[in-house]
């Protein structure tokens, strides 16, 4: 098993000019609140590997004191009537989106994206505020029929506070996908992101107050897994968590909320098969899988890392593939192939790296580290496509979290399919085909939550989304996001 991917857990409390970088603090009741504890992990700028920032190390006693001001917001927030709540949420994507820029800066300096992928994931918080703004009069009960002599209706009531437990690949985006459905259907949060990138959800905690949200309704807690996010799941006043992140604290965090019986909603990894069939539109598809694995440096939980490909076209597919890669570079600033956010994820894409070797991949592109010195010090990797895997490697079967992608050869349909279902994980699937009957075929027996028909990672805010088998349960976006941060009561009364 991995261990916890923490940039750097070292309190730096003696170390003078570390101790001159800005801090972030949590965020409760509306104001900033420094860490009890005095304790502080280093926050980093991956382009450079150098501590940029310093995270308040969170423990119990904050988390308690977020929970107890998300507590005492809770009921003026449920009473507000839906219209006006909505309102408010929607008047958070306008601010979301005059502050983009700035937004786009610190997500930039924290996790080492390109400026455009930061503006179109600032892009998406701000509609998540826009979709669930709008939804917050959406959330009805039914009646129940019981024959005469009865009223029976069903009301669906918020939990109360939420916990949002967040991975930094995507920070801001992941805290507007967990807590603006949260919120519209009347819960306050207590939100813990990742160690690693805590800045923009602590921006957006101060833009929700200057937009009128109730201090109290939106608390930010900063620090490590095992403590702040750890207490916020065992807090006896928090009543739902949503969690993204790996499989394994989101094993962890299952085994703490079966004894509080607590409700979860988990988004955890994958291993997606992106399927390429002989008479698919093979110019769109080379480009297409490639933005599939390669976006965001491949740090997507959705990637398509196995690329099942019909022997017939394979050899031309990869050369296809490898041709389509001259569209990437790696590098500072704007370059389509920035640093892993982490040092322990820079560390594990080279573990795969020795790891494929050892297996007998073939590295048709990558499969080592960039020798550009202008990249020195920074956590960079080169994007790499191996073929002559086999699905019973290591390199097909764990997730890497990497631009890192195996092209494996299948003989038709139902072999693509047995292929594509062999993981232990269900997030995401890919079809590339011509062949509509085809597609909607093979949609409908792919074990995966989404599935995407000639272009990788289609949809929008709109679409549900959330994991078969280890990739999770719950879902997140659209409609159904709503119905899971919302209980359901039943009253009935004999007339
Ligand atoms: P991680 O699991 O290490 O950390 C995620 C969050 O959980 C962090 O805030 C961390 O501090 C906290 N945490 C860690 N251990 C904890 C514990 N025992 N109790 C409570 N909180 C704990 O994940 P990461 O390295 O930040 O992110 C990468 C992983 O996230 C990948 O596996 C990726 O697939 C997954 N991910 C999934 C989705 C999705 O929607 N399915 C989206 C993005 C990332």
């Amino acid at each position: 098993m991995p261990v916890e991917s923490v940039a750097s857990i070292a309190v730096r409390t003696d170390r003078k000019e570390i101790m001159n970088l800005p801090k972030r603090h949590h965020f409760v009741n509306g104001q900033e609140l420094a860490p009890s504890s005095g304790e502080y992990v280093d926050g980093f700028d991956p382009r450079r590997g150098q501590p940029v920032s310093l995270v308040g190390r969170g423990n119990a006693a904050d988390v308690d004191l977020a929970v107890q001001s998300a507590e005492k917001a809770f009921a003026a927030w449920r009473d507000m009537r839906p219209l006006a709540r909505g309102r408010l949420l929607t008047s958070a994507a306008h601010a979301i989106r005059d502050q983009a820029g700035e937004l786009a800066e610190i997500e930039c300096l924290e996790t080492g994206k390109s400026r455009v992928q930061a503006l179109g994931e600032i892009e998406g918080t701000a509609q998540y505020f826009e979709l669930y703004g709008g939804l917050a009069t959406a959330l009805h009960g039914d009646t129940v029929g019981l024959g005469a002599g009865y009223h029976s209706y069903t009301r669906r009531e918020p939990y109360g506070v939420v916990g949002a437990i967040l991975p930094w690949n995507a920070p801001l985006n992941q805290a507007g996908r967990a807590c603006a459905p949260a919120l519209s259907a009347g819960n306050t949060v207590v939100v813990k992101p990742s160690e690693a990138t805590s800045g923009s959800v602590l921006f957006l905690a101060r833009l929700l107050i200057k937009c009128g949200v109730p201090a109290g309704v939106f608390n930010v807690i900063t620090g490590i897994g095992r403590e702040a996010g750890e207490a916020l799941v065992l807090h006896p006043r928090v009543r739902k968590v949503s969690f993204t992140g790996s499989l394994r604290a989101g094993q962890e965090i299952g085994r703490l909320a079966a004894d509080r019986v607590l409700p979860l909603t988990l988004e955890l990894g994958g291993k997606s098969p992106d399927i390429v069939f002989a008479d698919a539109d093979l110019d769109a598809a080379a480009p297409g899988v490639l933005k599939g694995f390669l976006t965001h440096a491949g740090q997507v939980c959705l990637s398509g890392t196995r690329v099942l490909v019909e022997r017939s076209i394979h050899d031309r597919f990869v050369e296809a593939m490898k041709e389509a890669m001259d569209a990437y570079t790696i590098g500072r600033d704007d370059s389509t192939i920035g640093p892993m956010t982490t040092m322990a994820q820079y560390e594990k894409v080279q573990d795969y790296y020795a790891i494929a070797k050892a297996e007998g991949a073939v590295a048709e592109v990558g499969g080592h580290l960039p020798d550009d010195p202008a990249l020195e010090g920074g956590w960079y990797v080169s994007p790499t496509i191996y073929s002559g895997v086999r699905n019973d490697m290591r390199i097909a079967r764990e997730e890497i979290f990497g631009p890192v992608a195996c092209v494996i050869p299948f003989d038709n349909e139902s072999d693509a399919i047995r292929i594509a279902n062999d993981t232990d994980y269900g997030l995401a699937a890919g079809i590339w085909t011509r062949d509509l009957s085809r597609a909607h075929r093979v949609a409908g027996l792919l074990e995966a939550g989404q599935v995407y028909v000639n272009e990788y990672m289609a949809g929008g805010v709109e679409t549900p989304l959330g994991g078969y088998k280890l990739s999770g349960y719950g879902r997140e976006k659209g409609l159904e996001a709503l119905q899971h941060y919302t209980h359901v009561k039943c009253v009935t009364v004999r007339l």
